[in-house]
């Protein structure tokens, strides 16, 4: 599906971005969901006219993004920023894309209209995404970080009831942020979110940094954070604590966090600037250099609370969805380029006898490269798809007393639906889009072989580039835990549920009448066993044995207090096994109902499954068989050899992981 001819633009010449264009998402829902009905005087006509405006956006960002991107990633490389006069100096291969972006005027794409946007679906902006980090992935990132904090701020303002709706017009009449969203739809600033302190990463419970309140109600935050992507930014959503952490056990701590809208400096008329946060360092990273990653400190610094008090891990989770979906196209634009160059030096380097491409082993890796990104790609829309169904008909819901029939069957109906699906499929594509462009961006180094480890061709940077990816936005080891408890929790809440769904798959398995249809179902009969395990187990080592018990009856046998701190150990242990499984699943189920709609999509599944068949039930064997001596040693750690426990305060893993 990819050519390998030098490009003018990233959106032309990708057939299978532009079969989602044309035939791959189904846009009517999305697009009326976007235009709230059609209510406002300013909305698209159609479907169709706001289709071809999606698609001529893409072409547009196709070509800024090969021209500006793609053909100067080599100096953004280079050319790494640095803090001068406390403020930060970027490359001028960055400043000159960001310029193009903002005559472009793609810092408005996804903004509604009353904000001087172009009112884009968010998947149109994650496409957009892809295209831009296909060029330079951190480029991709800092892009992010103008919208996706301006959008950040006005769904702020939506949740905790500051913004008002004009229901009639299917507009927004005013919003909390209004002044700082215009000025990033404008290009003129961006954002930055600001979560990471020396001490605290995965573990956000133990995040320090204080905002307290003075007399005059003014809230003032203090606290060290580091790692801030485009923490140059002039606005700062920040998470602080505004209570004391409430004890050791799992999630205590987080209820004490709220979130804060800094804005980080003023420019004043005479053009002299006076900054609030102070920016100790730019990170000199392995790669993503054109990215900034700044150590922030904040002393005394005025901020805004957002939302309730306490509230500030809900609100973060809200942006986090959007980031990880982002990221995941991170992923896709990079495993893109990946193919892109390792395909075409293949196909020109001879060895033996024959171009490299013509080698069994070389073919088999350029065969699962181009397998992935097309199975990637199919799970990364549909992720992206049900994420803004759910967030689009979530506000739709508040148009109430206007709403058609027919928009609140769909509000029925849909956004249940469209929420489980995003949230099922949310960490399963974090993780595998992340881990797949590391593993496909060594692959391209590998197939340059002696050139790949030199800086001549940029392999090399592709990987570095890639390495943060399992890191940011949540590690992969966090993604396998959410996507781990949340499966858990649904059978421990519903075993009868989990029986028929087994039934099910057992069932279509043998039965379907589409040969691929029952293939697929095998691999759900896989991920339900490798499930059935490790519940079993867990339940077997709190209870003694409830395997034999019926399964019905391990709701009762399962609801009795839980020590997640052993109880859940083998499930962690597992957690990245079974994540990957049910990576497999959902990829499966989504390139079926491509097929079901497109017949062409067939042949992609095909090449999927024969790769993943084996895969899954190798993984399902690794959690069936193993694991007991990783967690006796861990046990034997745990109590010290005079027995005693060595562990009692500490936090649970799963606790903070898993909310
Ligand atoms: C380039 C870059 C940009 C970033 N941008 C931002 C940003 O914009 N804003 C922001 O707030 N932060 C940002 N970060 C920080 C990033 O989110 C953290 O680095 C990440 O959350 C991991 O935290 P940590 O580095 O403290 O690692 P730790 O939490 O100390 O983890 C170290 C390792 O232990 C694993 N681990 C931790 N807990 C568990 C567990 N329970 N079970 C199994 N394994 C576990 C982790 O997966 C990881 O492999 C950025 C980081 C980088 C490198």
């Amino acid at each position: 599906m990819a050519n390998n001819a030098p490009s003018n633009n990233f959106f032309a010449d990708n057939e299978d971005l532009r079969w989602y264009v044309d035939r791959g998402v189904d846009w009517a829902p999305l697009v009326e969901a976007t235009e709230y009905g059609f209510r406002a005087p300013d909305a698209m006509k159609d479907v169709g006219e706001a289709v071809a405006f999606y698609r001529e956006v893409l072409e547009s960002v196709g070509e800024l993004s090969a021209k500006y991107v793609g053909a100067k990633s080599s100096a953004m490389d280079r050319e790494h920023p640095r803090v001068e006069g406390g403020a930060v100096v970027e490359g001028r291969a960055v400043t000159e894309a960001f310029e193009a972006f903002r005559g472009a005027e793609l810092h408005r794409l996804v903004f509604p209209r009353e904000f001087g946007g172009l009112n884009a679906p968010l998947l149109v902006y994650f496409l957009a995404g892809e295209l831009i980090a296909r060029g330079d992935v951190g480029a991709m990132t800092h892009f992010s970080f103008h919208a996706g904090i301006g959008m950040a701020m006005l769904a702020y303002s939506i949740y905790e009831g500051s913004t008002k709706f004009d229901v009639e017009g299917g507009r927004i009449e005013s919003t909390r942020f209004q002044k700082q969203i215009e000025e990033i739809c404008r290009g003129d600033a961006w954002g930055c979110m600001v979560i990471t302190e020396p001490d605290a990463g995965s573990d956000m419970a133990r995040l320090r940094t204080k905002a307290e309140q003075d007399r005059d109600g003014t809230w003032r935050i203090s606290g060290q954070k580091i790692f801030i992507t485009s923490g140059h930014a002039k606005y700062h959503l920040v998470i602080a604590r505004t209570e004391p952490s409430s004890g050791d056990g799992p999630g205590a701590g987080l209820d004490g966090l709220s979130m804060f809208m800094v804005q980080a400096y003023e420019e004043r008329e005479d053009g002299s600037v006076e900054r609030f946060v102070t920016i100790d360092r730019v990170e000199d990273k392995l790669g993503h250099n054109s990215s900034v990653t700044a150590a922030l400190t904040y002393d005394q610094t005025p901020a805004q609370l957002v939302g309730n008090r306490g509230d500030g891990f809900k609100y973060m989770l809200v942006l986090m969805n959007n980031a990880r979906v982002g990221v995941s196209f991170e992923g896709i634009g990079i495993i893109e380029a990946a193919l892109r160059m390792a395909r075409e030096y293949a196909e020109g380097r001879r060895s033996m006898g024959k171009p490299i491409a013509q080698h069994e082993m070389i073919a088999d890796y350029l065969d699962e490269m181009e397998t992935d990104l097309l199975a990637l790609r199919a799970l990364a829309v549909a992720s992206a798809y049900a994420e803004e169904t759910a967030q689009k008909l979530g506000i739709l819901s508040r148009f109430d007393a206007t709403l058609s029939d027919h928009e609140r069957a769909r509000l029925a109906d849909e956004l249940p639906r469209a929420r489980a699906r995003s949230r099922r499929f949310t960490p399963l594509l974090k993780y595998a889009t992340s881990e797949k462009a590391v593993e496909h961006a060594r692959r391209c180094v590998q197939i340059h072989g002696g050139v790949g480890y030199t800086k001549e061709y940029g392999a090399e940077k592709l990987l570095r580039d890639a390495m943060v990816l399992p890191i940011y936005e949540g590690t992969s080891q966090i993604q396998s835990l959410m996507a781990m408890k949340d499966t858990l929790n649904g059978i421990v809440k519903d075993p009868a549920g989990f029986a028929r769904k087994s039934a099910q798959c057992a069932l279509r398995a043998r039965a379907a009448q589409d040969p691929l249809e029952r293939r697929v179902a095998k691999i759900q009969s896989l991920c339900r066993a490798a499930e059935r395990s490790l519940v079993a187990k867990t339940a077997a080592d709190k209870l003694g044995t409830v395997r034999h018990l019926p399964i019905g009856q391990w709701k009762s046998a399962l609801s009795k207090k839980w020590d997640p701190k052993r109880d859940f150990a083998i499930a962690m242990l597992h957690a990245e096994r079974l994540t990957k499984m049910l990576i497999d699943e959902a990829i499966c189920e989504v390139l079926l109902e491509q097929s079901q709609r497109d017949p062409a999509r067939r042949p992609i599944l095909e090449r999927y499954l024969e790769r993943c068949e084996i895969r899954c039930e190798t993984l399902l064997k690794e959690i069936t068989t193993t694991g007991a001596r990783i967690l006796a040693m861990l046990a034997k750690k745990e109590h010290g050899d005079d027995g005693a426990s060595t562990a009692s305060s500490a936090p649970s893993p799963v606790s903070h992981a898993a909310e």
